[in-house]
């Protein structure tokens, strides 16, 4: 254990190498044969059917369900929140080494089983093979980088000795916790959640996202092959809006982690802040919510590659990433050049089932996610001025065309509010110090991308560009574990920083202990 070597990221897979690509063929074939299947509910050691059941469809080929899964009840809720309760004084005595090595199998397991999870989150989250394959990249990063950070907390901590006295200070885990991701990232979000509290000591009730349960059950396999006992963590699948205020609310909860939209982050926030009957602690709340990411476009920049980065930013995985970039800000005196070639390039994006490797873009997540994207390009074609996509795609699931928008002013709707969809909005700055106060017009403050050649001018962004996660001549998508922890300000979150040295301390609380020596 000693001896782990460095982290390193996950090495994607290379699709265009004959051999992977056929392998992936063979497990998409392989997964597809799995369609259908039934998952029950585990609380501890019972398996429990329940009379209402989801089921989760392919966003690519609407008529086809992926896994059909047996909901909690709000009494199901409970009774999972008590038995993770139960069992943290075992889980939280069981040596840091141990869960340590547990986590190592989870990230060996994933990895051994990484092409079924690229097949599964193809046909459950319409992720494009690479767009599959960096999210699954991503969660063994996280086993592999928790793992190591646990084994540094669980380490003898640095502090004053006094005279006369031995001085130490341990870290020691909250208690039971709730966990409640997206659906966008299903399984590395999840995982980093989930694991994050687990390697600590902690134990967790886990309910995730309506729309990617089968992810879930899958990664819940994971977990229990790598050793994680059963009465560590349920895996509660149900509706949020069913079942997320009664965990939220139960005395035993000790802390929730969520990610998601900002509007139920700020609800969780509120609920666990409200003290109940027999409840002896405050609730620690970890929620990383919403963005309205801007990437500003200096006149004096390489304008290929920042319309190709804008270009990925906005439509990668359709622009459901809470890192995407939704508003374009470009200096005036390269305004007309950027849209011409950025719409052009935009509508030669092929869109179509994520399945099939020759699309860039899939389909969005669901009906409603549809309607809603559509709804708001209908309010953008008044707020500004449609220059490619504009509608839905027909096909066999929830398509839509890369949509850009120009002229949009920073009152506009379509620049103000998260719409979670493949819709730019692009905004003409006077010069780069309105740029930037244009990027800072909002209420989240997540990610962010400058493209400038100008020294002086990033030194500036560096200082004012008020996000989480900046960057300077890249894309501002696609944060790696260990060098870019991930989380923003304001309205995006509590800015936890998700896969970076900070993170496990959220689930940690760290008690001082003095021994008197000598006479
Ligand atoms: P969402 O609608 O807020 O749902 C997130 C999770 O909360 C789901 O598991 C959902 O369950 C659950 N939930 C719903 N209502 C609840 C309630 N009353 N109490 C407790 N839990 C409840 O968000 P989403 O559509 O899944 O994800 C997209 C959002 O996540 C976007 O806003 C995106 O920006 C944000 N996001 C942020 C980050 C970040 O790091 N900042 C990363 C990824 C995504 P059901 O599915 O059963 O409703």
């Amino acid at each position: 254990m000693q001896n782990l070597p460095e982290f390193r990221n996950e090495p994607y897979t290379d699709f265009s190498v004959p051999s992977n690509r056929q392998a992936m063929e063979q497990a998409l074939g392989e997964v597809h044969s799995q369609f259908g299947h039934e998952y029950q509910l585990r609380i501890g050691r019972e398996w429990i059917a329940t009379d209402d059941k989801l089921r989760s469809l392919n966003p690519s080929h609407t008529s086809e369900a992926v896994g059909v899964h047996h909901k909690a009840t709000p009494e199901l809720a409970n009774r999972a929140v008590e038995c993770v309760h139960a069992y943290f004084p075992v889980w939280s005595r069981t040596p840091a080494e141990e869960r340590v090595r547990m986590l190592l199998d989870a990230a060996r397991i994933l990895r051994r089983r990484k092409m079924e999870f690229d097949a599964w989150l193809v046909y459950e989250a319409g992720k494009t093979w690479p767009e599959a394959e960096a999210d699954v990249s991503e969660a063994i990063d996280f086993c592999e980088y928790y793992a190591r950070e646990m084994l540094r907390l669980a380490g003898p901590q640095k502090v004053v000795q006094l005279p006369g006295e031995q001085d130490e200070l341990v870290y020691i885990p909250l208690g039971a916790g709730v966990v409640i991701p997206p659906w966008n990232f299903p399984l590395a979000i999840l995982v980093g959640m989930t694991v994050a509290a687990l390697v600590t000591g902690n134990t967790v009730v886990l309910k995730p996202s309506s729309e990617t349960p089968t992810i879930a059950a899958k990664f819940a396999e994971v977990l229990l092959e790598a050793g994680f006992p059963e009465g560590g963590f349920t895996l509660l699948t149900g509706s949020g809006s069913a079942v997320g205020d009664v965990l939220v609310e139960h005395p035993k909860t000790r802390f929730v982690c969520f990610t998601g939209s900002r509007d139920v982050g700020l609800r969780i926030n509120e609920l666990a802040a409200r003290t109940q009957t027999g409840q002896v602690w405050i609730k620690r709340v970890i929620a990383e919510m919403g963005g309205k990411d801007a990437i500003v476009v200096d006149a004096d920049c390489d304008l290929d590659k920042a319309v190709e980065g804008v270009l990925v930013s906005a439509f990668g995985y359709q622009g459901q990433k809470c890192s995407a970039c939704s508003r374009a800000i470009v200096d005036a005196k390269i305004y007309e050049p950027f849209l011409e070639k950025l719409a052009q390039k935009a509508k030669a994006i092929p869109v179509g089932p994520s399945d099939d490797p020759g699309n860039f873009m899939g389909p969005v997540i669901s009906a409603n996610a549809r309607q809603t994207i559509l709804d708001y390009i209908e309010i953008g074609k008044k707020e500004g001025r449609l220059v490619a996509g504009g509608r839905g795609r027909e096909g066999t699931g929830y398509f839509i065309a890369p949509t850009i928008i120009a002229d949009v002013d920073s009152k506009a709707r379509i620049f103000q509010e998260e719409i979670f969809g493949p819709v730019l909005a692009v905004t003409k700055a006077r010069d780069f110090e309105h740029a930037l106060e244009l990027a800072n017009d909002s209420q989240y403050g997540l990610t962010g991308a400058v493209y400038s050649k100008d020294p002086e001018r990033l030194r500036k962004a560096k200082e004012q560009f008020h996000v989480g996660n900046l960057y300077f001549n890249r894309k501002c998508t696609g944060a790696m574990v260990g060098a870019h922890p991930f989380g923003g300000f304001n309205m995006s979150g509590t800015d936890s920083k998700a896969g970076g040295p900070d993170y496990l301390l959220l689930f940690l609380q760290a008690k001082s202990i003095a021994r008197k020596v000598g006479a």
